[in-house]
């Protein structure tokens, strides 16, 4: 980064730092950048064509700030989300474009006419900048309907294909394979006595925590209201049961905002089995179930491992 925008940042900062975003709130402002820029081209041409001033937000050397996307993007750029190459690649091509249009817009409001090849060249620029925004909304849209929107967690849409694949994964590789099976203690009451918005607050944590927790080629779905099915690669029962007894600790010590200054605390109850050869990802999953429901009856807030004598 430059300098002088380094001391732009600066001017500009002293901020909080902003709150995580989802893949739906990535997939709105690209939505919102494709049609932001349209419209800024159309303020662009107007100006060169019709030789009316062109606007600040187009002239100033810092017009890539200006503009909705670029605030954003100045704002969420370290966001896990956003902090990727193909996102770098966007915002080099947003400046660029932005750079070449001041310096143009300027040339057009002096001058007479500008050489047809230079006017080309911002065309294509920013054909660049929403061809990458476009192939990233794509792919962000994609993601954001595997998940639920509420907790993050993956869908059931595709759990049971990817349970598969992965039961193979690890037949293939001697590797094994765990599967587990969360499930919020008491919950109901939780709804029954703070309200159903405390609920989706508790929810929201909880899963935020998992979600933390996890190895990136671990997954977490949201398998009912309240309970979530971990898929954990490469792991033993033992490894499995360790990892998400840590995880059972965090969330009983977590504090739950939910409103006027007051929080609650939640436990969770956890169930494993091996997703392994001689299981179906049914039976492994009836297994962590099975399982779970023994945690339960055995006083809940507790990980339990699947055995035959659970049935
Ligand atoms: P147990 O310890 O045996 O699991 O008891 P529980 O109360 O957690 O279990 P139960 O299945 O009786 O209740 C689950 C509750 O979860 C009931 C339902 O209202 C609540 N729930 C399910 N989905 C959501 C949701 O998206 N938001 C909120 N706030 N509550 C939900
Ligand atoms: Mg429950
Ligand atoms: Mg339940």
């Amino acid at each position: 980064m430059a300098a002088s925008e380094q001391r732009y940042g600066q001017m500009r900062g002293g901020k909080e730092p902003p709150e995580p975003l989802t893949q739906e709130d990535i997939v709105r402002q690209l939505d919102a950048a494709i049609l932001e820029h349209l419209d800024w081209m159309l303020r662009w041409n107007r100006s060169a064509v019709c030789k009316v001033q062109p606007a600040g937000d187009i002239t100033s050397e810092h017009a890539h700030f200006l503009c909705g996307f670029g605030n954003w993007y100045d704002l969420h750029q370290h966001d896990p989300l956003v902090a990727q190459p193909a996102f770098e690649a966007l915002a080099l091509a947003h400046r660029d474009l932005h750079r070449n249009a001041a310096w143009l817009a300027a040339r057009a409001w002096k001058d007479a006419k500008i050489p047809v090849e230079e006017y080309d060249v911002l065309v294509e620029k920013v054909t660049r900048f929403t061809d990458l925004a476009r192939k990233l909304l794509k792919a962000f849209q994609k993601v954001a309907s595997d998940l639920d929107p509420l907790t993050g967690a993956h869908t059931r849409q595709t759990m049971t294909r990817e349970l598969m694949r992965e039961r193979e994964r690890s037949l293939r590789s001697g590797k094994p394979c765990m599967v587990a099976m969360g499930d919020l203690d008491h919950f109901k009451k939780v709804n029954d006595t703070y309200g159903h918005q405390a609920g989706d607050m508790v929810l929201r944590l909880v899963a935020a925590a998992f979600l933390e927790a996890l190895r990136p080629y671990d997954r977490l779905y949201r398998y009912g209201g309240e309970e979530f099915l971990f898929c954990l690669p490469d792991v033993s029962a033992e490894a499995a049961r360790q990892a998400l007894e840590r995880l059972r600790r965090r969330i009983e010590e977590m504090q739950v905002p939910i409103g006027g200054g007051r929080t609650i605390h939640v436990t969770c109850s956890f169930g494993i089995a091996a997703l392994s050869g001689d299981s179906s990802v049914k039976t492994a999953m009836q297994r962590a179930d099975a399982a779970l429901y023994a945690a339960k009856e055995a006083g809940r807030n507790r990980v339990t491992i699947w055995t035959p004598e659970i049935g």
